[in-house]
């Protein structure tokens, strides 16, 4: 960051033309629209590199954009960002290996007690850290993975606030269904909301209380203080439940086309000649493959396609580690060195994930590290993240 355009351009010489284009200004405004749309602080979750935007510039532009806190999945995605200078308070959502309450308090990261190990491991008097260890707990209601059951979880937060070196700043649920079921939620959100009450009559009442990925957001509760959207802050709806809320993707994944061949009737193209030209047709060669995120699946193989100049244009043959082809027999007009578009406005990240027979999230979080993540903002190369270049 903070290179001029030339040194910028200069970089992605080094590289193939293709690139994951991360769009800073969409992500700013999409943040934006969700803090206009609840009236509690959003919490953006930054877990997988940021759902495979890149952590570190994404973390900085949401600060800039006026997030107060983060929240990632593993301790060490916490580390990273820590190492990078950021001072927000970090949520750390995922289990966390019993014995990594020291480099919690090191770093001074926020760790969600989800497990009993955890829970004895935050209770140990430790005297790593100036100021005591803040921690979430979490409470299971309908998602049977972590978190504990109502009573552990009453219990447990009874010790956590008598215990010393350590607060209880926040508790929180997960929904299993919210972009799917508005009961099945609508019963989490009442079971979390018990608890929260059940707290209150023991005279706990933590700072943040908490729910709601991107899709429940629709249905968030007036007990709520905080809230922890992903897929939303990237520009992508839940399907087929989501809140109102304006947002667009930020992604786009493209490569420039490598080779136009024309090839005669009867011409199988890549691995195992599954597809086999029914007439004669004009193959563009994309330089990027299953390595770099492009579903390998026959649905893709076989409805599939990359946008080139606005219109789609179809897969054609078994997608390649490295490569793809694309029909460009009716659109004589694009030409080598065209862009073609896996993901992003169109194709979105929902319709590939139709073809890869996954949701969206896997779609974004799939993109190789191999393909450079190009920042833009306002227009301009502000950025570029490859593990074969130093930006
Ligand atoms: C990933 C995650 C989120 C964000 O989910 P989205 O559906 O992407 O909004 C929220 N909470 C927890 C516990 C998560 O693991």
């Amino acid at each position: 960051m903070g290179r001029d355009q030339a040194a910028l351009e200069d970089v992605l010489r080094h590289l193939r033309p293709a690139r994951a284009r991360i769009d800073l200004d969409r992500l700013a405004s999409n943040y934006g629209a969700l803090q206009r749309l609840v009236p509690v602080p959003v919490m953006p979750v930054v877990k997988a590199d940021a759902y495979g935007h890149g952590a570190l510039p994404v973390a900085r532009r949401l600060l800039a954009a006026g997030a107060p806190l983060l929240a990632v999945a593993y301790v060490e995605e916490a580390v990273a960002l820590r190492e990078e200078g950021i001072s927000v308070p970090i949520v750390v959502l995922a289990a966390y290996g019993p014995g990594q309450e020291r480099v919690l308090r090191q770093h001074d990261l926020t760790p969600v007690v989800s497990t009993p190990r955890t829970l004895e491991g935050v209770l140990t008097p430790s005297r790593e850290g100036k100021r005591p260890l803040k921690v979430h707990l979490k409470i299971d209601t309908g998602m049977s993975r972590l978190g504990f059951d109502r009573d552990a979880f009453l219990a447990a937060a009874q010790r956590l606030v008598q215990a010393s070196g350590v607060e209880l700043e926040g508790v929180m649920t997960h929904l299993a269904s919210a972009d799917e079921d508005r009961d099945v939620t609508g019963r989490q959100l009442d079971r979390f909301d018990d608890a929260v009450a059940a707290l209150a009559t023991r005279g706990i009442r933590p700072r943040y209380v908490h729910a709601c990925n991107s899709a429940g957001l629709a249905q968030r509760r007036e007990t709520h203080t905080l809230v922890r959207p992903g897929l939303l802050v990237y520009g992508i709806r839940p399907r087929p439940l989501s809140p109102e809320v304006d947002v667009r993707p930020v992604m786009t994944v493209s490569a420039d086309i490598a080779l136009i061949k024309t090839i005669p009737e009867g011409t199988p193209v890549s691995y195992g000649g599954r597809w086999v030209a029914p007439r004669p047709s004009r193959i563009g060669t994309v330089p990027m493959g299953y390595a770099d995120g492009v579903p390998r699946t026959e649905a893709m193989r076989d409805q599939g396609a990359l946008v080139v100049r606005g219109r789609r244009v179809p897969v054609r043959g078994t997608v390649c580690m490295d490569l793809t082809m694309v029909d460009l027999t009716e659109r004589p007009e694009v030409a080598e060195g065209d862009e073609a578009v896996l993901v992003g406005d169109d194709p979105d990240a929902w319709q590939v994930a139709d073809w890869a027979g996954t949701n969206a999230w896997e779609v974004v979080t799939r993109i190789g590290p191999r393909v450079p993540r190009v920042y833009v903002e306002e227009g301009r190369v502000t950025g570029v993240q490859s593990p074969f270049v130093r930006a």
